[in-house]
């Protein structure tokens, strides 16, 4: 679906898409034919703020903690009961805070993503909730570090961080319209078992994933459809030092790190093959998209393993994702049994958690001021404008980042096109593919989303759009909030 067919779409079915907050009832009853129930109009009830963001995930929880602890009036609108967002329910660990040291020797380890993100591993450290930034000692090719989180803890965390800055966070509530006011955001419309409500701010972040508030809002995108999706699965009763043992007995080993688990420090905590040429095994992870990659936390516990399924249309298809939900259902339970099957130390194993839905990889590609390319990204560019710097690819060793250095992610990037005062962040920015297996990492991600909840509190306190916010300002907020912004 494009921009156009998107906003008709939600037009006939009563929602003002960029039309003003009147707008959905008669225009829609007018348009209602045959086979469309014609919604009325209806008052809802308004509430303030100085800053909205819409989903809280991976990279709207920093976004709203940042703008909280700027002084704004935030709220976090977040369709699950829980925060957290993909980094608790599709990866196998958090990358990257780091440069990619370990593959280019005499090249310093440095710690380039530092602020929130890192309070966040802070807080996890303290209460055994992640392996810490732990070091590879093979495959560090890829990245130098791992960082394994428990992810039942990082969304305790998440919450109890957000609640602590001041944030209002509205779980279990879905983001369903936006109120505009030409070119500039008033509100959003949202609904919970408490009814459809109106909540207005002055600033907006759309941390969605999938890039709904942008859409509502009347924003350029298109859905390239450009990854599987996927569910993973936690396994618990297994013998993490015996699966370790058996890939590498299979001459299958992949990333290995050490670092704290069950609380005991320099543990494997991740153990991983992209492939394995166990008969039997092989053939069944292939047939179910199956990857063999883990991180841990816990000595009984294989978290993350994921199955994939590529759809023939875009995330956002309603019942193309339904099919996809229950096939992967299937493939989860399959994989579990592989493992009790062949697998030893995980002969007694079982599926200990899964994710509440399907993971995407990229849903709406949201359009923006300027659209990172995959040469900003190798060539480690380095912008006037940027809100942090990053030194990560996923598809390290083929691609990565020049000289083991880092890149940075210029704040037009997260600035959307056509729209006053809204900011993109996570995976919704960066339109080629290549440059969006770096941009679209959780840490990324995260970083992403303390210079945009920043810039929307600053922006709010002085009824600034996106484009009247002075960078040195800008800078000199993240700075003093512990961004590292050295190239
Ligand atoms: C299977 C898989 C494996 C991955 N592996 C890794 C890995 O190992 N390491 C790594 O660093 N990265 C990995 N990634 C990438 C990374 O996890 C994601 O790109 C990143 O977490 C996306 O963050 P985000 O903030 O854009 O979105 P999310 O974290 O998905 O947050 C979006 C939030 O918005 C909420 N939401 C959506 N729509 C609405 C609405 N209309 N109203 C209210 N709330 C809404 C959602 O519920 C969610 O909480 C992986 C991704 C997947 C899918």
């Amino acid at each position: 679906m494009n921009r156009r067919e998107f906003s008709k779409s939600m037009l006939v079915m009563g929602v003002a898409a960029g039309t003003g907050p009147a707008a959905g009832g008669s225009k829609a009853r007018a348009e209602a034919g045959a086979g469309f129930y014609a919604e009325p109009a209806k008052k809802l009830p308004i509430r303030e703020f100085d800053v909205i963001v819409a989903g809280a995930g991976t990279g709207g929880v920093v976004a709203a903690i940042a703008a909280a602890r700027q002084g704004a009036t935030t709220a976090v609108i977040e369709v699950k009961g829980y925060p957290g967002g993909t980094a608790t329910e599709g990866g196998t660990a958090l990358h990257s805070f780091y440069n990619l040291w370990k593959a280019f020797p005499g090249v310093a380890k440095r710690q380039v993503v530092r602020g929130i993100p890192q309070e966040i591993i802070e807080r996890l450290m303290k209460i055994g909730g992640c392996s810490g930034h732990a070091e590879m000692f093979e495959g560090y090719n890829y990245d130098s570090v791992c960082t394994a989180i428990d992810t039942e803890l990082y969304k305790l965390v998440a919450f109890e961080m957000l609640v602590e800055a001041g944030v209002q966070v509205f779980v279990n509530t879905l983001l369903t319209g936006a109120i505009m006011d030409g070119a500039r955001v008033r509100g959003v419309i949202v609904e919970s078992r408490s009814g459809r409500e109106a909540f207005y701010a002055k600033s907006f972040v759309d941390c969605t994933a999938y890039g709904d508030l942008a859409a509502f809002a009347g924003a350029k995108f298109t859905e390239p459809n450009d990854y599987p999706v996927c569910n993973s699965v936690g396994i618990g009763n297994v013998d993490i030092d015996k699966y370790h043992e058996f890939i590498k007995a299979n001459k299958a080993t992949g990333q290995l790190a050490r670092g704290m688990r069950s609380g005991t420090p320099d543990q494997i905590v991740r153990a991983g093959a992209e492939w394995i040429n166990v008969p039997g095994l092989a053939e069944g992870a292939r047939k179910i998209g199956m990857a063999l990659i883990t991180t841990t936390v816990h000595d009984n516990y294989l978290m993350f393993i994921k199955c994939n399924l590529k759809l023939p249309v875009s995330p956002t298809s309603r019942d193309a994702v339904a099919k996809a939900e229950l096939e992967i259902r299937k493939r989860l339970a399959k994989a579990v049994e592989l493992f009790r099957q062949y697998v030893p130390g995980c002969e007694k194993a079982f599926m200990a958690r899964t994710s509440p839905k399907l993971c995407i990889r990229r849903g709406r590609l949201v359009e923006c001021d300027y659209d990172i390319t995959l040469s900003d990204v190798i060539e480690g560019r380095h912008f006037d404008d940027e809100v942090m710097v990053y030194g990560f690819h996923d598809s390290a060793p083929r691609l990565q980042i020049k000289n083991g250095g880092t890149y940075g992610i210029p704040y037009r990037a997260l600035c959307v096109k056509g729209i006053e005062n809204l900011y993109a962040c996570g995976m919704m920015i960066t339109s080629d593919h290549e440059a969006h297996m770096s941009t679209r990492n959780t840490v990324a991600c995260m970083g992403q989303g303390q210079g945009a909840g920043t810039a929307a509190a600053l922006c709010a306190a002085k009824n600034l759009g996106t484009r009247d916010l002075k960078h040195t300002t800008l800078r000199e907020a993240l700075i003093g909030a512990a961004v590292h912004l050295e190239a």
